[in-house]
C-alpha cells in the first residue's frame, strides 16, 4: 500500500469520525479500523509479503494511522459529551452562571440572647451561674421554701405533678435552686439561676405553661435591703444603658421576709404607654430578704447570716427588650418570628 493510499484511508476514517453523531457511531469506526480484522490490522498483516525497504515505511505509516484515528475518536467523544450537556442545560433551563442557593443561617433565640446578656452582667458583679433540675422534688419546690403541704400559697402555683403521690413536679419557679445552693455553698456567696419553669395555666398573651425565670440569691453577713436595691439598679443600668428609678411595694411570698414587688420606671415613655399600662411603672420582679426558715432549711444559721433573693421574669424581660406583645411567640417555634432576632 502506497503512502498516498494510506493517506486516503486516514482521510476517510477521520471524515467518518467527524460525522459521528454518537457513541454508537464511534464504536463502529473503532471496530472497522482499529480492532482485530479491521483496516489497520489488515495493513499490518500485509507487511511480511513486502520488500524489506517497504516494510519499515508501511509499518510506521500504519502506526501513525492508528494513532491519528484514536486521537480523533477521543476528541469527538469530548465534543459529543459537551453537546449533550448543553442540550440538557437548555432542556432544564439550568443556568450555571446563577449564584447558588445560600444556606439559611440560624440565630440565637431571643431568650438565649437576653439570658446571656444577664449572665454577663451578673457575672461581672461576682455572681456564680447555677443550674438546677426542671423535674423537681416537692421538698425543694415548696416545703423547704417555707410552703408546707397545707399552705394556701400553694394555690398560687398551678403545678404540673409528675407522679400520683405528689412528690415529683415540674418546677414552678427557679427558687428551689436557692435551697440547693444553700446546701452546696458556704456563705458568703452570690448566684443567679436562669432556667425554664412550668405552670399548668390557661395560656394567653401574658401566660404560658413554659416560661423563663432568673433567680438571684445573695447570702452573707450584714446583707440588707439596701444591697438588694443597689444590685437591681446596677443591673437595670447595664441592661437599659441608663439609670432607671425603682420602687418597692410590699409583697407576700412565703420564702422571703420582708417581701417586695420591685417596680421599675418605664424605660419606653415619659408619661405612660401601653407597655406600662399608662402607669409609668413596670412590675419587674418579686424579691425580698431570705426567710430565716429557708436559710435554716438550707443549713445556714440565720442568726449569723442574712440574704436577699429575687425572681426576675426572664420571659417578661425578653418581651420588654424586644417589645414583644405576646408571650406565646417565645415558645411558638415560628421561624418567621424567630428570624427577626438574628445576630
Ligand atoms: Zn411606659
Amino acid at each position: 500500500m502506497s503512502p498516498e493510499e494510506l493517506g486516503q484511508v486516514q482521510a476517510e476514517a477521520l471524515g467518518r469520525v467527524k460525522g459521528a453523531a454518537g457513541a454508537a457511531d464511534l464504536l463502529g469506526i473503532e471496530r472497522d479500523y482499529l480492532e482485530k480484522g479491521g483496516v489497520v490490522a489488515k495493513i499490518l498483516a500485509s507487511i511480511p509479503s513486502l520488500a524489506p525497504e517497504q516494510r519499515r515505511e508501511l509499518g510506521s505509516g500504519a502506526n501513525r494511522l492508528k494513532q491519528a484515528i484514536q486521537k480523533a475518536i477521543e476528541e469527538r467523544e469530548g465534543e459529543l459529551a459537551a453537546e449533550e450537556l448543553e442540550r440538557e442545560r437548555k432542556a432544564q433551563g439550568f443556568d450555571p452562571t446563577l449564584p447558588s442557593a445560600q444556606p439559611r443561617r440560624g440565630s440565637l433565640h431571643p431568650v438565649t440572647q437576653v439570658t446571656r446578656e444577664l449572665e454577663d452582667i451578673f457575672a461581672s458583679m461576682g455572681y456564680a451561674i447555677l443550674d438546677g433540675p426542671e423535674v423537681e422534688l416537692d421538698y425543694y419546690n415548696f416545703e423547704a421554701l417555707n410552703i408546707p403541704k397545707d399552705h394556701p400559697a400553694r394555690e398560687m402555683y398551678d403545678t404540673f405533678w409528675c407522679d400520683r403521690n405528689n412528690h415529683l413536679l415540674l418546677r414552678t419557679h427557679t427558687s428551689p435552686v436557692q435551697i440547693r445552693a444553700l446546701e452546696r455553698f458556704d456563705p458568703p456567696f452570690r448566684a443567679i439561676v436562669p432556667g425554664r419553669c412550668f405552670r399548668n395555666e390557661t395560656v394567653d398573651a401574658s401566660h404560658e405553661h413554659t416560661f423563663h425565670q432568673m433567680e438571684g440569691l445573695v447570702v452573707g453577713k450584714g446583707i440588707t435591703v439596701g444591697h438588694l436595691i443597689g444590685t437591681m439598679k446596677t443591673f437595670l443600668r447595664e441592661m437599659f444603658q441608663r439609670d432607671l428609678e425603682v420602687r418597692l411595694r410590699p409583697g407576700y411570698f412565703p420564702f422571703v421576709e420582708p417581701g417586695f414587688e420591685l417596680d421599675v420606671r418605664c424605660p419606653f415613655c415619659e408619661g405612660g404607654c401601653s407597655v406600662c399600662k399608662r402607669t409609668t411603672w413596670i412590675e419587674l420582679c418579686p424579691c425580698g430578704m431570705v426567710h430565716p426558715f429557708v436559710l435554716r432549711y438550707g443549713g445556714v444559721d440565720p442568726e449569723q447570716y442574712t440574704g436577699f433573693a429575687f425572681g426576675l421574669g426572664l420571659s417578661r424581660l425578653v418581651m420588654l427588650r424586644f417589645q414583644i406583645d405576646d408571650i406565646r411567640h417565645l415558645m411558638g417555634g415560628d421561624l418567621r418570628f424567630l428570624e427577626q432576632f438574628g445576630c
